[in-house]
């Protein structure tokens, strides 16, 4: 697949609206934890200004709530020059700003998500945000996979000539396409996290393309819950427990190597002062929670994941924000880091954590974007990215 470039653009003096994803982790002072994902964009955006354009930036941050003032402040040190925070995304001082923008400045907008019309892909707010500047660039791999106003809506009132992909996106797509194409084999999948929902999908179109599956995380529980163990107060969605059936038996159809948690680290809450003990899946606790992979599983893993010779991971094996049920994703992530095989993690949660354990570097490739990452390799083309591919002759 081959998007449309950036170098290809002629915005030389010109205005660049760029789609970032400075969605970032913070730890509990408020702190970014860790700045990958505004590191990454940095080229991109560095790029526009020795072609001296002047550079408006948009990102969202999940929580609605959160302004962008951390990371502007991040943004300008990386950047080594002044980032204007606007007050607002597109209220008319905002608008202001960004016409009077002069070329070599850049303005960052206000979290995105302060507005209704971005997760609503509104074709208004897309306008609105595309009359802003000559040319759309977007770097926000993260979000890519999402039908949002400032990333998949607004390409449409560009042409061809007028927008591009970064240089992110560019490198995520590209390695992600090799992988999909061409992975060395075994291929293992580790999934993990809590959001169940999303990844059981996502699981399902994997399993085609893999040879082996390792479950961690809050999403274990489902599994577990379906297999007739009791869980206690383990995360369960329960009304994806035939989905969980289902994936298992196509694993089974399909010859992929299937493997669940057979023992966890059970806390009586959920918090880093909980009282937890070492049990096997069979002998959880009622009330008692599974908030992290167990030693046995910890080894199983490293068994099972011995010859593999490619490994994606997505989300973490435990509730790793909390020392307590860090182990098993600690384990997990020196193993992988420490194997020769080709080694991919996706996410943010994920990327934060092989780099608080401070093994990143051993990793081939982190990418910016779980969710992106996970449909790409299913086979899917991301809505953000669908109109930035070039089209034949
Ligand atoms: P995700 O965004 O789906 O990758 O999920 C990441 C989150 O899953 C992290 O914040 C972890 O704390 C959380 N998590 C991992 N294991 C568990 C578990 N056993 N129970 C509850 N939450 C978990």
């Amino acid at each position: 697949m081959k998007l449309l470039n950036i170098k290809k653009l002629e915005i030389k003096d010109k205005k660049v609206f760029i789609r970032c994803d400075f969605n970032v982790p913070m730890d509990e002072f408020g702190n970014i934890s860790d700045d990958r994902r505004i590191r990454s964009a940095v080229a991109t955006i560095n790029y526009c200004l020795d072609q001296d354009c002047a550079v408006i930036l948009a990102s969202g941050e999940v929580d609605e709530k959160y302004s962008l003032a951390p990371v502007a402040r991040r943004l300008q040190q990386l950047l080594k020059r002044h980032v204007a925070l606007a007050p607002a995304v597109v209220d008319d001082a905002t608008l202001k700003l960004a016409a009077d923008l002069p070329r070599h400045e850049v303005l960052l907008l206000e979290n995105i998500r302060y507005e209704m019309g971005e997760t609503k892909n509104d074709a208004k707010f897309s306008e609105k945000l595309a009359s802003m500047a000559d040319f759309y660039v977007n770097d926000a791999f993260g979000v890519s996979h999402r039908s949002h106003a400032s990333v998949e809506g607004i390409t449409k009132f560009f042409d061809d000539k007028h927008k591009a992909a970064g240089f992110l996106l560019e490198r995520e797509i590209q390695f992600f396409g090799k992988l999909i194409d061409e992975p060395v084999r075994p291929f293992a999948a580790i999934v993990g996290g809590s959001k169940v929902s999303g990844k059981l999908e996502a699981l399902v179109n994997l399993l085609p393309k893999v040879d082996k599956v390792f479950i961690g995380g809050g999403m274990a529980f489902t599994f577990l819950k379906q297999l007739g163990y009791d869980i206690g107060a383990s995360l369960v969605e329960d009304e994806l427990l035939e989905e969980a059936q289902n994936i298992m038996d196509e694993a089974k159809k399909l010859g992929v190597k299937f493997y669940l948690p057979i023992d966890v680290v059970a806390a009586d809450k959920f918090a880093e002062d909980a009282v937890s003990k070492i049990v096997t899946a069979q002998e959880i606790p009622k009330g008692w929670m599974g908030l992290d992979i167990g030693p046995a599983t910890v080894r199983l893993y490293r068994e099972g994941l011995n010859d593999v010779q490619t490994v994606l991971w997505n989300g973490p094996m435990g509730v790793y924000e909390m020392e307590k049920f860090a182990r098993g994703s600690s384990k997990i992530a020196h193993f992988v880091a420490d194997s020769y095989a080709t080694t991919v993690v996706g996410g943010g949660d994920t990327a934060d954590l092989v780099q608080r354990i401070n093994v990143d570097e051993e990793m081939t490739f982190i990418s910016t974007g779980g969710g992106a990452s996970l449909e790409l390799l299913e086979g899917k083309i991301l809505p953000g990215v669908a109109q930035l591919i070039t089209k034949p002759e």
